[in-house]
C-alpha cells in the first residue's frame, strides 16, 4: 500500500468514529491487501466489504476497526471468533491480545486464512475448520467472543462460554436485510444486553460446510 493510501485509511477510519490507538495501529500493521482476492487488491484500503471464496465476505474496514473497539481487547485475552473467513478480523485481534482461536465452517477458508496468518508470522491465532454453534468443549472458556456471521438469536451455550466480566459481540438478527450489532456483557450468571448499530452480515450456518 502507498503511504498516501495508508494514510487515507485511517484517515477515513478517524473520521467514522475509531479513535482507540491499539486499534488504529493494529489496522495501520496488517496489510489488509493480502486478505483479499488478488483482483481485489487494488480495493484493500477502500472502506468497502469485498468478496472472498466461497461465497463469503470480508467486512468493511470501519466495521472491523468498531467491532475490535468495542470488544475492549486487553493484551493478556483470550480471544474466540466465530467465522474466520478471510483471515483480516483474526489478524487484527492477534495484533491486541494474548492468543485468538477463530472458527469457520468452510475448510477451503479455514486452510487460506491459516497460510496468510502464518506467511505474516501471526503465531498467536488458531484457525480451526468447525461449526461455531458446536464448539468443542476442549476449547473452554474466552475474555472475548466475536461472532462476524449473523446469527437469529444468540445461543446461550456460546454465551457460557464467556469468562466471567467477558465481553461477546455479534450481528444479532435476520438471515436477510440488516442486523443489529449486539454486546453482551457477562456479570455473573446474567448477560447485559446493549444495541451498537445496524449492520449486514452474511448468514451464521449450523454445521460444517459441505461443499470445500
Ligand atoms: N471475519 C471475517 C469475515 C467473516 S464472513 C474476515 O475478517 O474476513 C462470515 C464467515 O462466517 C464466513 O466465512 C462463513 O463461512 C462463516 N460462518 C458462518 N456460519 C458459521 C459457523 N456456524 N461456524 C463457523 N463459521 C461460520
Amino acid at each position: 500500500m502507498s503511504p498516501s493510501e495508508k494514510m487515507q485509511f485511517q484517515l477515513t477510519l478517524r473520521r467514522r468514529g475509531i479513535s482507540d490507538r491499539s486499534v488504529l495501529k493494529a489496522m495501520d500493521d496488517v496489510p489488509r491487501e493480502l486478505f483479499v482476492t488478488p483482483p481485489d487488491r487494488e480495493h484493500a484500503y477502500r472502506d468497502i466489504a469485498l468478496g472472498i471464496a466461497c461465497g463469503q465476505t470480508i467486512s468493511q474496514p470501519f466495521v472491523v476497526g468498531y467491532m475490535t473497539e468495542q470488544l475492549q481487547v486487553k493484551p493478556d485475552h483470550r480471544v474466540l471468533e466465530i467465522g474466520t473467513g478471510s483471515g483480516y478480523q483474526a489478524a487484527i485481534l492477534s495484533r491486541l491480545c494474548r492468543d485468538v482461536v477463530s472458527i469457520e465452517r468452510y475448510r477451503t477458508l479455514a486452510d487460506r486464512a491459516r497460510i496468510v496468518l502464518a506467511d505474516l508470522g501471526y503465531g498467536n491465532v488458531e484457525v480451526i475448520a468447525g461449526d461455531g454453534f458446536d464448539i468443542p468443549a476442549n476449547l473452554g472458556t474466552f475474555d472475548r467472543i466475536i461472532v462476524t456471521a449473523a446469527m437469529e438469536e444468540v445461543p446461550q451455550a456460546l454465551l457460557s462460554r464467556l469468562d466471567p466480566d467477558g465481553i461477546l459481540i455479534a450481528p444479532v438478527g435476520p438471515h436477510t436485510g440488516s442486523q443489529m450489532l449486539m454486546r453482551f456483557k457477562r456479570s455473573g450468571d446474567a448477560f447485559q444486553p446493549q444495541e451498537l448499530l445496524g449492520v449486514r452480515f452474511v448468514p451464521a450456518l449450523k454445521g460444517v460446510a459441505r461443499e470445500l
